[in-house]
């Protein structure tokens, strides 16, 4: 399917207005404001107290065309120490990623980023082949996920919203 037409379809299927889309694309590729990072790192002994200018940050930005140096993501990118060290702001130290690659980074855990994508894109695909919401297990499995976790309340969500204008499924 046509990357569009699976947006398009997405949208009609949970009733995300055009407006609402836009708005959420808009928040999601928002660059961190160079004076924001700065500030944070100056206040934060973590960051040694000291940051690069905010032109040299912004330059960085510029430099990753806005996109994660790693996996190419545009998704909420921050600023992340090469070397680990928090304290080394040299610029060559600096690299610009997404928030998922962050979290990987950081070592907060093994989240996966597209957890919920997987999960959602398979409880579609399992919906419209039996014209039946599957459980969640079936979910999961198709999704070949460890686990529903936190996506819980967003897959009855998606119940909800597949399930409402076809009260048999
Ligand atoms: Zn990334």
């Amino acid at each position: 399917m046509l990357i569009m037409e699976k947006l398009r379809e997405l949208m009609t299927l949970l009733d995300v207005s055009e407006d609402d889309a836009i708005k959420s694309i808009l928040n999601l590729v928002s660059p961190p404001p160079p004076p924001a990072t700065r500030q944070n790192w100056c206040r934060l002994s973590t960051f040694g107290n000291s940051a690069p200018s905010s032109k040299e940050l912004w330059a960085k930005l510029v430099e990753a065309d806005f996109k994660c140096q790693k996996c190419s993501s545009q998704m909420r990118l921050s600023f992340n120490h090469i070397d680990g060290n928090a304290k080394n702001h040299a610029l060559t130290n600096l690299e610009v990623i997404c928030f998922a690659c962050n979290r990987a980074a950081s070592k907060k855990g093994t989240t996966d980023e597209n957890h919920h994508y997987k999960l959602v894109m398979a409880a579609i695909k399992l919906w419209k082949e039996n014209n039946k919401f599957p459980d969640f297990e079936l979910i999961r499995l198709t999704a070949g996920v460890k686990q529903v976790g936190g996506a819980t309340y967003l897959l009855k969500y998606i119940q909800n919203r597949l399930t409402k204008n076809n009260p048999e499924s």
